[in-house]
This record gives C-alpha cells, structure tokens and sequence, in this order.
C-alpha cells in the first residue's frame, strides 16, 4: 500500500482547534467572566414546526408494512426534485430537467466529490478567502491551484485567472466576506468558462440571505450557464438543517457531466434518507416556507444589528446584507489573531480571525449573525468602552 502523497501537502486544519484552545484557557484563567460568541458559523435556531411534523410523520411511515420504504433513487425522490424545480428555478425563468438535480447530504460532500470527474492534470481556480473545503479537495486529488485573492482594493471580487483554468471555484454570497457578484459580474465568470472550456462549480449555500435587488440567486440566471456550471445548494443554512443534512446539486446536460455523475452517484452513494428528503419536501408548503423564513429574518436582523453597531463605532466593515457574516478589518493595523486576542481579554468576545479562510484574510475578523442576538447587543456595548 502506498499512501495518497498529496495528503501532506494540506495545511493542518488548526483553526477552529486554536480558536477553542485560546477560549478555553481564557476562561480557566477568568472563569468570572462570561465569554460572548460571535463566531458561531453553524445555525443555531429551532427547526420550524412543520419541518419536525413532516420528519415525524416519515419516521411513523416507516414503522407501518404500508407505509415502509427501503432504498430510494440515487439522485433522491422524484417529488422532491420537481418541488426543488417549480420552486427554486422556474419562477426564475430556468428550465431544468428532473434528471439534472441530484439530492444529497449536503453541500460538503458534494463539493468534495465532485472533483472525482475531471482529470487529475486539470488546473484548478479558487477565490481566498473563502470555505476551506475547495482548496482542500483539490489538494487531496493533486490539482494545482492558482488562487484569487480578494481584498478591499478590488471589492472583494476575484479577478479572472490569468492563466486558463479549468475547474473555478466560486461561492456567492462568499463566507467568510459576504460578497456578492452582480449579473454583470457573474456573467463575466460565465463568458471565461465558455471562451476557455472550463467548469465552474458554484456554492449557492447562502443565496436565501440575499437582501438586495440586482443579484443573481442562482448561476442559471446568466445565459449559457448551463453549459458551464454546476450550482450546489444546500438546506443547512437556507432552513437550518446542518444535522438534519439534506442538500442537492444541478448538473445540467449541456456540461457533458450529468451522466457521470448519476454514475458516480449509483455506484457510491445510495440515497438520502427518506426522513431528511420529507424535511426539505415541507420548506416548500406555506407553513414551512413561513418557518424558515421567520428564522432568516431573525438571522439577518442580527447581521445588520452588528453592521451598524461596528459601522457607527468607527470599523471598516463588510458583507452582512446578503449573508449571515460580517467581515471587519482590524483596527489599528493588527493581523487577525491580535485583534481576536484582543477581543477575547477586553471583551470576552469571540470572533473567527480572518487569516483562517486563506491569506488575503490577513487583517481581518468575521463576525457571525449565527449568534445570539442579545450576546451581540452586550459585546458591541464592550467594543465600545473597551476598544
Ligand atoms: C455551511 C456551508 C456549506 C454547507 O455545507 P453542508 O454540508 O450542506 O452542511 C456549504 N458551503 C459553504 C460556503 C458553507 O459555509
């Protein structure tokens, strides 16, 4: 046996380690002090009624001789598919066949594995900062990487590749900055991979907190998208199922992918529960709609609740309209770590320290409208006599 090699070659996953590891001797030095979380980067509210009343309604079905169900579809139940269809893409004037969205467990998985389908020589493109797991994957599969660093000088909007590449990483509204691409901007993507060949996969995990009018919520929406584009989305942030884990990906024909991936799909991965799949079926009735949209909003007042009380004390600070993340520079040209420190022994608050999403995080933290709203309100009121 030899070991896949490539494997060395990724960076130590510390982060969210060093992050604990600092909080916790914090609070056993100072265990007076109450430590206020602003780095939350997982949901944190209840599911909404009618979501837990379809998961137990599923549950009971499989307890009846009537009612049980044993493997479904790969690409998940046919239901739920056309509901993703008729309520994710055609109000948006984007046809899609049933046969080109494929539920899963999630954005992650599907991020990772979708990598199996191109060759191994293929050049890879990815923004920083952003989600570790692209850049993770590729790694793994020994892809060379060329990375687009986004900063404030340029708006946090990657630039084209220099160099042709052919699989592009891009994921809007960006965690951990919170941008998002226009039409125009997302078109000049499209354009790219089409004069070059390339494929884009395209995080679509946090479109539900776009608050602006004039941006995109899916890829499809720019012409000829579909050849170049698959879109993964997921329910974990859009309605709160990070445990339940349910997600799906578009894989449109005209990329020449979608039946390598059903075959990918039948041979490795056998089916979403049927339990979770119920659970996404009902964030699509009126009653699940209105659930999961009472959460968004408490989400994205929290965003903005923490925007304006940094923005009014003097911070130099980004996103939080269209995403649940708050991206604020240092003050006093600290790098990321002497500003968390900082944060945790003036105020006992705790962020995410920027230069943990890539290099151009340098100088940054994100705050995370995840937390709780009244820990927000107290660690800004700190900010302001602390700091
Ligand atoms: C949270 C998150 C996801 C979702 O991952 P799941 O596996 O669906 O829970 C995907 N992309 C980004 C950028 C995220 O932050």
């Amino acid at each position: 046996m030899n070991k896949n090699t490539h494997y060395q070659n990724l960076q130590p996953n510390y982060l969210f380690k060093e992050i604990t590891d600092r909080a916790v001797a914090y609070t056993e030095a100072h265990p007076e002090h109450k430590l206020l979380r602003m780095g939350v980067g997982d949901v944190t509210r209840p599911l909404p009624p009618a979501i837990i009343q379809a998961m137990q309604k599923a549950v009971a079905e499989l307890g009846q001789a009537e009612t049980f169900r044993g493997y479904c579809l790969e690409e998940g139940y046919e239901w739920l598919r056309q509901a993703i269809i008729d309520n994710e893409y055609t109000p948006k004037g984007i046809d899609l066949d049933i046969h080109e969205v494929f539920i899963g467990e999630g954005a992650g998985s599907d991020l990772g594995n979708l990598s199996e389908l191109f060759s191994s020589d293929n050049k890879v493109a990815i923004l920083e900062p952003t989600y570790p797991a692209y850049a993770d994957a590729s790694i793994m599969a020994g892809r060379p990487i060329t990375y687009l660093p986004c900063h404030a000088e340029n708006g946090f909007v990657p630039e084209l590749p220099k160099q042709k590449a052919d699989i592009i990483y891009l994921c809007f509204p960006n965690n951990p900055t919170g941008t998002v691409l226009t039409y125009a901007q997302l078109k000049e993507w499209v354009d790219y991979a089409r004069r070059n060949g390339s494929i884009i996969i395209y995080d679509a995990a946090y479109v539900a907190y776009i608050s602006q009018p004039g941006i995109p919520h899916s890829i499809y929406e720019i012409e000829g998208a579909k050849e170049v584009a698959i879109e993964v989305k997921s329910y974990s942030k859009s309605a709160g199922f990070t445990s339940v884990r349910c997600g799906y990906t578009v894989v449109p024909k005209e990329t020449g992918l979608q039946a390598m991936w059903l075959r990918r799909q039948c041979t490795k991965y056998n089916g979403t529960s049927y339990i979770a799949q119920r659970a996404a079926l009902a964030t699509y009735t009126p009653e699940g709609q209105a659930g999961i949209h009472a959460n968004l909003d408490v989400y994205k007042a929290t965003a903005l609740l923490i925007k304006n009380g940094l923005q009014t004390m003097g911070y130099e600070v980004y996103g939080g309209d269209n995403a649940p993340y708050i991206w604020c520079r240092s003050p006093h040209g600290w790098d990321s770590w002497s500003f968390f420190d900082h944060l945790l022994r003036q105020c006992q608050v705790l962020c995410t320290p920027g230069v943990g999403f890539g290099p151009s995080g340098e100088g940054y933290v994100r705050f995370s409208a995840f937390s709780k709203s009244e820990d927000c309100i107290e660690a800004l009121q700190r900010m302001k006599e602390q700091i």
